[in-house]
């Protein structure tokens, strides 16, 4: 593993006042933090010097103290459909994460959607037997910047054009003038990727903050989502400071024995996710979605959707049902479509909406549980 400890800190983990400083300690007026901001959040400048309305010297004098980027795109792959497009980035330290792009609906009759999934951490702790992620263990947490430059390195292949000068880009308000999209055109983000969100907290925290900063990303809180396996203070302090964020709540079984056996998250029972999920959405008088990854002859029978069902009563709630991703060394074969069918039949018939998800990038292992951050066939996650 390489390791670069010399390169300067990331713009992307400054705040407005960090940034304003360092602009003032270099002498230059105030406006040109804003100068700055508008380059990375509306033009995607991964880099000083694509910032031509800012001086020479400027720009010179920033590189020395600040980066803004890039990660090093070490694998980009592109499934067979073009619907998805996985990204492996290399860090500084040499940690590899995976950032995936879902297009959907490019060309049909509804408004295109394009969503980024982001990792917040290196690997991941709660090891769920299902997961590629999860099998290869925690390794670190990501920063606030880091999350971020997921997101702006996604922007810049969404946008399909690289950084030229500041005139040669669109208004900048214009894509987000209806409230669908940002600057960027990605429409929705979510936080389900490598790592658990709610154990890295404090920059997941700052990354939602940036993202929906309408001097940032400009993107909808609505239409951001953090998936978290269940963690009960980090549930309660994100619908404290993000009550607008959508929370997707990692279930996969309808009783205790099998939820430890699947998901060995020791602080956590099953009884008490469903009760905070019950007091999300009083709290936030918004919909929490309930993540189901469907593993043949383990949990897709359908008692198991009625007990399940029960579970579930008169919760404002949406279960999503993910048949898995089956990958190398992780617990778990795909149901039979009838299987999954008949899963969804009778949640349904207990009186819970469902839906089965679209799958996306399976054929280059982006999708759920796939997940992995390396160069191996098979690699993503999602909590
Ligand atoms: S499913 Fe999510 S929480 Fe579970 S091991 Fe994978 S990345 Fe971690």
């Amino acid at each position: 593993m390489s390791t670069d400890t010399t390169r300067p800190p990331s713009l992307l983990d400054l705040d407005d006042h960090a940034l304003e400083q360092n602009v003032a300690e270099l002498g230059s007026p105030s406006y040109r933090a804003g100068q700055i901001r508008r380059a990375v959040y509306r033009r995607f400048a991964l880099d000083f010097a694509e910032m031509t309305d800012l001086p020479q010297a400027l720009r010179t004098q920033l590189s020395q103290r600040l980066r803004v980027g890039p990660a090093a795109v070490v694998g980009q792959q592109t499934s067979g459909d073009g619907s998805t497009t996985k990204l492996l980035l290399r860090l500084d330290d040499g940690e590899l994460i995976e950032t995936v792009l879902m297009r959907y609906d490019p060309f049909g009759k509804r408004r295109p959607r394009q969503t980024v999934c982001v990792s917040t951490q290196a690997g991941c702790a709660m090891g769920c037997t299902f997961c590629a992620t999860g099998a290869q263990g925690f390794r670190r947490q990501l920063s606030a910047g880091e999350i971020l430059l997921q997101v702006l390195t996604i922007a810049r292949i969404a946008a399909g054009e690289a950084v030229a000068d500041s005139d040669s880009l669109a208004d900048e308000s214009a894509a987000a003038a209806d409230g669908s999209a940002g600057p960027s055109g990605l429409t929705n983000v979510v936080f389900m990727g490598m790592g658990e969100p709610l154990a890295n907290y404090e920059a997941t925290s700052a990354a939602l903050t940036r993202l929906s900063d309408p001097e940032a990303f400009a993107m909808s809180p609505r239409r951001i989502t953090v998936s978290t396996v269940g963690l009960v203070p980090g549930m309660r302090r994100l619908a404290a400071d993000h009550p607008q964020v959508n929370l997707a709540i990692s279930l996969h079984a309808s009783d205790e024995a099998l939820r430890n056996a699947l998901v060995p998250v020791p602080s956590a029972s099953l009884a008490a996710i469903v009760a905070t999920a019950r007091e999300h959405v009083r709290r936030t008088g918004r919909r929490v979605s309930l993540e189901y990854v469907l593993l043949a002859g383990i949990n897709d029978a359908p008692s198991q959707a009625s007990d399940l069902a029960r579970l579930l009563r008169g919760l404002n709630g949406h279960v999503n049902l993910i048949p898995i991703n089956p990958s190398p060394g992780v617990v778990g074969a795909r149901p039979s479509r009838s299987a999954v069918l008949q899963f969804q039949a009778a949640l349904e018939t207990g009186g819970i909406s469902t839906t089965v998800r679209v799958e996306k990038g399976r054929d280059i292992a982006a999708a759920c549980g796939q997940l992995r951050g390396d160069r191996a066939p098979a690699a993503k996650a999602g909590s």
